[in-house]
């Protein structure tokens, strides 16, 4: 900026110098008069060159110095290449930087238009770069103190800024010593605020998964130690009685069976229950036909359904075929058509029907069985969630039925939905995409 308004002020001052100097030159051809000392052109001489301190000489064609205004080089001969360029018709006008000075050569002429003498003048610019100068100075000094300025509002501001970082740092040191129910209130920027409160869920969602895991771990012992305690009471009851008659032997020992085979259920279905949860994106998905899939899914049904007198109904509105898990599949609908057999009444129905749109098919199981109470129904999707534990327990029920057919529902990317009303039945309602597109595990 500074370089450019320094060419700004020299070229302006070379205008007004060439402008001065023109009017000198009229003068000169118009009175004829080029030298003298008592003279108007003496005068004149003088007020031209003392406007902006410049030096003015005339030559003649002889290459004599015939008026020097310092009256230094008057009478001395000037053989210059500039000077010999105007006598042949060129003026010249520049700028010369190393000396601080503007040069002006002109030609004078006569009537005639031949060139008598040329006037060589030379005007001082040092003014004007002893101002630059002086402007260059403030002008570093105004750079040095608006960087202190800047310097210290930066070190000032970070500071602000990154004092939040710190104490999510201190936070997540604490959560590390196992310190999990910390939380961070931070004030500031926008940003750091939403990232306190993005912490603080993310936080508050790994101790609800913590607290869900304790309860699972507790739920699961208190499920595997049942059959485990009514075991030991049977043995114990057979090995203090001596003379236990066969009967009562062999009741004791199809009592004993049968809580093992409760334990391997148990333990069958939480196994089923953890490989979904590890390998949801590891379905073995194939193009299956949907309609035969359910047919004889439905037919493993059939034989509990027929000991309760219960009509298993099938109705599909279109064949369809999707990419599914045939087996995980298969298991999913029949917990839930098991379901609305176990928990229904004798003499009663179960509808499923089949339908699909372009994206997805829709599979409903209806019963008319004995229904969820509402504050259940959120619940029932839970590990080891039962309405009526004695109930589930004589149908051999695990509690963990719903929960393995709604991993298995999620991991096709689909949903489960329950309608139910105490008394009147239940209705669970699937959707699943006809295309299957894995679920990432981000
Ligand atoms: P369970 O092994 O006990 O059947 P589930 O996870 O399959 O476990 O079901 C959880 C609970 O939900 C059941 O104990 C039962 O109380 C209730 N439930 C599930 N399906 C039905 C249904 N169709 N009608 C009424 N209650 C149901």
């Amino acid at each position: 900026m500074l370089n450019v308004s320094e060419n700004t002020v020299i070229s302006t001052r070379l205008k007004n110098v060439s402008a001065q100097f023109n009017v000198f030159s009229t003068y000169i051809s118009k009175s004829g008069q080029v030298e003298g000392s008592d003279t108007d052109f003496a005068a004149f001489a003088e007020e031209v060159a003392g406007l902006y301190m410049t030096r003015i000489q005339v030559i003649d064609r002889d290459f004599n110095i015939i008026t020097d205004t310092y009256n230094i080089n008057k009478g001395k001969l000037c053989i210059s290449q500039d000077v010999n360029q105007c006598f042949n018709g060129t003026n010249l006008s520049y700028v010369d930087k190393g000396h601080q000075c503007i040069i002006l050569v002109q030609a004078v002429k006569d009537d005639a238009g031949t060139v008598q003498y040329v006037m060589f003048a030379t005007s001082s610019i040092s003014d004007i770069f002893q101002a630059m100068s002086s402007i260059h100075l403030i002008g570093l000094a105004i750079m040095i103190i608006l960087s202190i300025i800047v310097l210290f509002f930066a070190i000032f501001w970070s500071g602000r800024l990154v004092k939040p970082f710190g104490r999510i740092n201190e936070v997540i040191a604490r959560i590390d010593q196992g310190h999990m129910t910390e939380d961070i209130k931070l004030e500031g920027c926008t940003e750091v605020e939403t990232i306190s409160n993005s912490f603080n869920l993310m936080l508050g969602k790994i101790n609800q998964l913590e607290q869900s895991r304790q309860e699972f771990v507790s739920n699961v012992s208190h499920e595997l130690k049942t059959p485990l305690t009514s075991m030991k009471v049977l043995s114990d009851s057979l090995l203090m009685s001596e003379d236990t008659p066969a009967e009562m032997y062999r009741e004791f020992m199809s009592d004993l069976s049968s809580e093992i085979d409760r334990e391997n259920a148990i333990i069958t279905d939480l196994l089923t229950l953890v490989r979904l949860d590890s390998d949801s994106t590891e379905l073995n998905v194939s193009h299956v036909n949907v309609n035969e899939l359910i047919s004889q899914t439905l037919k493993m049904v059939k034989p509990l359904a027929e000991k309760k007198n219960i009509d298993i109904l099938f109705e599909s509105f279109r064949p369809i075929e999707a990419d599914v898990d045939q087996i995980k599949f298969s298991m999913a609908i029949s917990n839930l058509v098991e379901n609305a057999v176990k928990y229904n009444n004798n003499e009663g129905w179960v509808h499923v029907t089949l339908n699909a749109d372009h994206n997805y098919f829709y599979v409903k199981i209806q019963d008319n069985g004995f229904g969820i109470p509402k504050e259940s129904q959120d619940r029932v999707f839970d590990r080891f969630y039962r309405v009526d534990k004695a109930r589930s327990r004589e149908t051999g029920g695990t509690g963990l039925g719903l929960a393995i057919t709604r991993s298995i529902i999620l991991a096709h990317n689909g949903d489960i939905r329950l309608y139910s009303e105490e008394n009147v039945g239940t209705t669970f309602s699937i959707q699943i995409p006809l295309k299957h597109i894995a679920v990432k595990n981000i």
